[in-house]
């Protein structure tokens, strides 16, 4: 059994104390290549998360009123600290989450880099200076912090997703309730710990696991001293957070689910789209709401595509991603293994073939083989579901119009991805698919400088680059009367 590394913290971190929860509960977090637990974690209830929100607007004015350099210097020391301790949050990611080695840096690295990123942009917080048209009065427009904000995470990019909200809150002068989930608490726990150690002040960031979120945040709605919610996580609970969201006119920021299409057209680079697929595809297990979900191929090349694309999936590694050379890990939980086999049965039994795996793994962990399938019928679960596993549908189209219906036709509308080698048509494409981010013969386009979000029920509002911070400000208008007047 590989060992946690060294001090990771198993407590809530409220008003920079690590403590263990109001009623003395905890809970255990497993290693999904091994079902073993890992530790066991404070178990946040509702007092908890309300001494949270307590701390986090005592600490609101103060952190408002530090200088902007002075939060960036903050942020760029996270970044400092999580870039030198590298090893140590990607073997934790890796025992929690599940994710290979190699995946687990490479999330290091571009988690870390929103603190960088946001670092830079706590400085550049603009206003403007107008004139009325009318020549009267002055229109001076500000910015100022929302306020204490609820964080809401998902499993399966534990620091990243983090990072991606706390840096903008942080560098716009707003202080955080963090709640990781119960899946993968220990990666967040750890990146308040290193905050805390570079001189975030007491109550700035808190951070409250708990295996009863609705209950535990829930009252947190209707206290008017949290000002936002930003949530990473399905449609689903996005919507139940939306609705509490309204009692109190909260600002919200939405990171929902997806259903990616992945369009590859006869004039495109086959081995370039059989490798975008491929990282679109398998990158985290296919636990991605990036993961591209239905594989659509122009029929002039699609037998050639589906055969590469194939012997690419079935020579894969599978095993655990502490392991030297794993490729792919297993899914999060026992929960996720038999739904995405229950979606391969029911597009088998609909027609579809197996071109490559088709089944889970009999070994220790939640092991699926990773999987590409054909001829499936258009109303099957793989391609009506977001499917958060290592399985690739494939189907074929004919025209340019036919692509762009069926990528069109989901009520998501995050990511979605093109292969061809005609820029008129990429550009077509940008106008015609209901996305909020287009991959242009890439398969993975996440950058901390680039807005990253959906449009339909993927999601509201935008993380990462200039964007990313206005999320955390309020624009304030200050009229002003005619400074030559009297
Ligand atoms: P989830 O919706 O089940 O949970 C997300 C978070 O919400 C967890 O922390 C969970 O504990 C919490 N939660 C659940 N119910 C809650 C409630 N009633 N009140 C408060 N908190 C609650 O999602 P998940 O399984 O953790 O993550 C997978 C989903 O996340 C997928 O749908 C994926 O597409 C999506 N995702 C989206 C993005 C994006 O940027 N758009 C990024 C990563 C993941």
């Amino acid at each position: 059994m590989t060992e946690l590394p060294a001090g990771v913290p198993s407590t809530l971190f409220i008003g920079g104390e690590w403590r263990q929860a109001s009623d003395g509960t905890s809970f255990p977090v497993e290693n999904p290549a091994t079902g073993e637990v890992l530790a066991q974690v404070a178990d946040a209830t509702a007092e908890d998360a309300m001494a949270a929100l307590d701390a986090a607007s005592a600490a609101q004015l103060a952190w408002a009123r530090t200088a902007p350099r002075k939060r960036g210097e903050i942020l760029r020391a996270g970044f400092e600290a999580i870039t030198a301790r590298a090893e140590e949050f990607a073997l934790l990611m890796t025992l929690e989450m599940g994710k290979p080695l190699a995946e687990a840096r490479g999330e290091v690295a571009y988690g870390a880099e929103f603190l960088r990123w946001f670092s830079e942009e706590a400085v550049r917080i603009y206003g403007r200076y107008s004139t009325a048209p009318d020549g009267v009065n002055r229109l001076l427009v500000t910015k100022r912090p929302v306020g204490p904000c609820l964080l809401i995470t998902p499993w399966n990019f534990p620091l990243a997703m983090a990072t991606r909200k706390a840096a903008p809150a942080l560098a716009a002068g707003c202080t955080v309730v963090i709640k990781p989930a119960a899946l993968t608490p220990l990666t967040t726990l750890l990146f308040a710990r290193v905050m805390e150690e570079v001189g975030v002040p007491a109550g700035v960031i808190n951070v409250i696991p708990t295996t009863h979120s609705g209950a535990a945040t829930g009252p947190l709605f209707t206290d008017p001293r949290l000002r936002k919610v930003s949530f990473t996580g399905s449609t689903e609970v996005g919507k139940v957070l939306l609705k509490q969201a309204a009692d109190g006119v909260l600002r919200t920021s939405m990171e929902l689910g997806g259903n990616a299409p992945f369009l590859v057209f006869d004039d495109a680079d086959v081995d370039l789209a059989v490798t975008g697929a491929y990282n679109a595809k398998v990158r985290n297990g296919g636990q991605a709401c990036t993961a591209a979900n239905r594989i659509y191929v122009q029929s002039g090349i699609a037998e050639e595509f589906a055969s590469k694309f194939a012997a690419k999936v079935a020579a894969m590694q599978v095993g655990p991603g502490v392991d030297a050379g794993t490729e792919l890990g297993p899914v999060i939980d026992a929960k996720a293994l038999a739904r995405i086999d229950e979606m391969v049965a029911d597009a088998v039994a609909g027609g579809g073939r197996v071109l490559a795996g088709g089944a889970k793994l009999e070994r220790a962990g939640y092991f699926y083989a990773p999987t590409v399938l054909a001829d499936v019928a258009a109303d099957a679960r793989v391609l009506t579901e977001e499917i958060f596993g290592p399985i690739a549908p494939i189907s074929v189209f004919e025209t340019e119009d036919e692509a762009v219906e069926l990528a069109n036709n989901t009520e998501f509308g995050l990511i979605s991805y093109v292969f061809t080698a005609d820029l008129a048509r990429n550009l077509r494409l940008s106008e015609r698919i209901e996305t909020g981010m287009l991959a242009v013969n890439a398969g993975v386009i996440s950058n901390p400088a680039a807005p990253f979000g959906g449009v339909k029920q993927s999601g509201l509002g935008r993380e990462g680059s200039a964007e990313g911070i206005e999320e955390y400000l309020e624009t304030v208008y200050v009229g002003i009367g005619d400074p030559f007047a009297g």
